[in-house]
């Protein structure tokens, strides 16, 4: 895995170190083409600077010997209205008192699109962080198709959100054996296309296997109305069947008040933005007939919310725009349908307003890099929307790309305590097959291109 700090590098100008232990080069600082972060100090656990233009920014951190790196954002209550300003103050949620973290600020000046970062330097904390219950969220890298596992903060309940494809199985168990999971408190399946529903199914049609076929699930939720019902769909009944896994189904309108098959946590509040029917929400083909059945939901704790909604395309996002609109607002939403140019329509981004998007897709598993779009990419970026996929991070600068190495995927986690936010970028183990025997020259340079099917 390579890291490459974005270019261009701009160097931290007038700055005055306040408990700063050292200083570390950074890997290709660039030109020195003008002074953008001053008075950086560090006060406990919140760093402070200013820049010169207007910027939204951001902190990258990590342990010396660590190869996970996080990006800590400002609290929502700071960027409401993610406006641009010169003074910044972010607080770090998890580092302890006395802990050494690398550090590096992350500008992005309204004046460019691209992200400059400073140098990375040493912080020893001086005291610890925030307290409370933790909510994570992993974007678990199946390279293409979705898998997303959350854990709940008080209740420790956990929930998987679809299971990528079918060979796709062991990588998302390989992930829960590494987070020590053994069962699930629900399984939701957000439609039955096969890079959702394939790993809860696993590769043979066996109902021995697979996800499902395997742990121990307290509950699957399903929806009424299906456009049409084929892939693994059939088998993911056998095989509930067989284990005696109770399946209920959620409308549109549910939340956590209402059933308790939303009843996740104390602090956390989950509401149904879209739930089947997608044949009359709209859609030309059969393909995009499933992906508009799409489960949609959003997830609130304290301050920060995120949405998700596997393949929804935008009749559903228009769908949703119309009946929720600026109540959508959230600081993190999973990009839908896998950076394909038909979702992430311009309306519904300007509803949910996010600063962070999570795109399910490594490029090199596409069959031609042209996944992400390079369209729907820019529009994020055009947005103020910071992209993070299973094979890139760019808040930080950072460029995870690696053409050379379909080993090399990551995990995306976003880890809140309902006040602060940050996500998590760490090295996936997750095996990835290659569409179409070669790898991709290089992601997003096709601006229209985009793969149809069971997406
Ligand atoms: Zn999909």
């Amino acid at each position: 895995m390579k890291r490459i700090f974005a270019v261009p590098g701009i160097r931290i100008g007038a700055w005055v170190p306040f408990l700063l232990v050292g200083l570390i080069a950074c890997s290709s600082p660039g030109e020195v083409e003008q002074s953008t972060q001053t008075n950086v100090r560090v006060s406990g656990n919140t760093i402070t600077w200013n820049t010169e233009e207007p910027a939204l920014t951001a902190v990258g951190y990590r342990y010396p010997d660590s190869d996970i790196w996080n990006v800590a954002y400002p609290s929502p209550n700071l960027r409401r209205d993610k406006a641009f300003v010169t003074n910044h103050s972010v607080t770090l949620m998890r580092p302890q008192e006395g802990d050494k973290i690398l550090v590096v600020l992350v500008n992005r000046l309204a004046s460019q699109r691209d992200f400059l970062t400073g140098e990375e330097f040493e912080v020893e904390l001086t005291s610890g962080p925030p307290t409370g219950p933790l909510l994570r969220w992993t974007m678990v890298d199946v390279g293409f198709g979705d898998s997303h596992f959350l854990r709940m903060p008080n209740s420790g309940k956990t929930i998987l959100v679809d299971g990528g494809e079918r060979q796709d199985f062991s990588n998302v168990d390989e992930f829960l054996k590494s987070e020590s999971v053994t069962s699930l408190d629900y399984v939701m399946a957000t439609h039955i296309h096969a890079d959702h529903i394939g790993g809860l199914v696993g590769n043979s049609d066996s109902v021995s296997d697979g996800i499902l076929g395997v742990y121990d699930v307290g509950m699957y939720i399903d929806t009424v109305i299906k456009s049409h019902t084929r892939f693994a769909y059939d088998e993911a009944l056998a095989t509930l069947a067989n284990r005696g896994i109770p399946k209920a189904n959620i409308q549109v309108g549910d939340n956590s008040d209402t059933t308790e098959l939303l009843d996740w946590d104390e602090e956390v509040y989950v509401e149904i933005l879209n739930a089947g029917g997608g044949a009359a929400i709209g859609g030309t083909s059969e393909g995009d007939q499933l992906n508009n059945d799409s489960i949609m939901f959003r997830v609130t704790m304290g301050e920060v919310n995120f949405i998700m909604g596997g393949d929804s395309e935008a009749p559903v996002e228009t769908k949703v725009t119309a009946e929720f609109g600026e109540a959508l607002e959230s600081e993190v939403l999973k990009v839908h349908h896998h950076g394909v140019n038909d979702a992430s329509n311009t309306g519904f981004l300007q509803a949910v307003n996010p600063r962070v998007g999570m795109i399910p897709i490594a490029s090199f598993e596409t069959s031609d890099g042209g996944l992400p779009t390079f369209a729907v990419v820019n529009r994020l970026r055009a947005s103020g929307i910071d992209v993070y996929s299973n094979d890139r991070a760019e808040p930080i600068g950072i460029d995870f790309v690696t053409t050379t190495s379909p080993t090399d995927g990551l995990n995306i986690t976003l880890v809140t305590n309902g006040d602060l936010y940050e996500i998590e970028v760490a090295p996936s183990r997750s095996f990835h097959s290659l569409k179409g025997g070669t790898m991709p020259v290089l992601k997003g340079q096709n601006p229209e291109d985009f793969r149809e099917g069971d997406q």
